[in-house]
Parts: C-alpha cells; structure tokens; sequence
C-alpha cells in the first residue's frame, strides 16, 4: 500500500512555532518541532494544507472524555 505524503500547516498554541511539515495522510497527531507537544491534525480543505495542527491533542483527548460520561450518565 502505499503512503501519500502532505503537508501540514503547524501552528503551536504552546510555544508559537509556524511550521510547515510533510506527513503521512493517515496521522491524527503531529508533534510539534519547537516543544514537542503533541497537536491534532485537523483537516482543512484548503488546496494548500491538507492539514492544520493548532490544538493541542492532549485537550481534545480530554473533551472526548468528558463528553462520553455526560453521555454515560444522562442514561
Ligand atoms: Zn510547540
């Protein structure tokens, strides 16, 4: 199978690096060159950018997970 490369426009909400980095199509989280943090790529439907990392992952791990007891216990 093969691997498609895109590009992915990288902006930090931790350390305020801009960056564009070329990967793989099927990735949900990149992590930042500048800090580390690992972002969430979002798909943008612009013809530049096949994605947009500027939310931290962690966070929207976190909201799922508050979301899902709210679902749980609204039950
Ligand atoms: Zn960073």
């Amino acid at each position: 199978m093969k691997e498609e490369r895109v590009k992915a426009e990288v902006m930090c909400p931790f350390c305020g690096t801009y960056t564009i980095l070329k990967i793989k199509n099927h990735r949900k989280s990149v992590s930042c060159p500048g800090c580390r943090e690992q972002l969430y790529l979002k798909k943008t439907h612009g013809k530049d950018f096949y994605f947009r990392a500027s939310e931290a992952f962690g966070m929207r791990n976190i909201t799922r997970e508050f979301e899902k007891l709210f679902e749980e216990n609204s039950k």
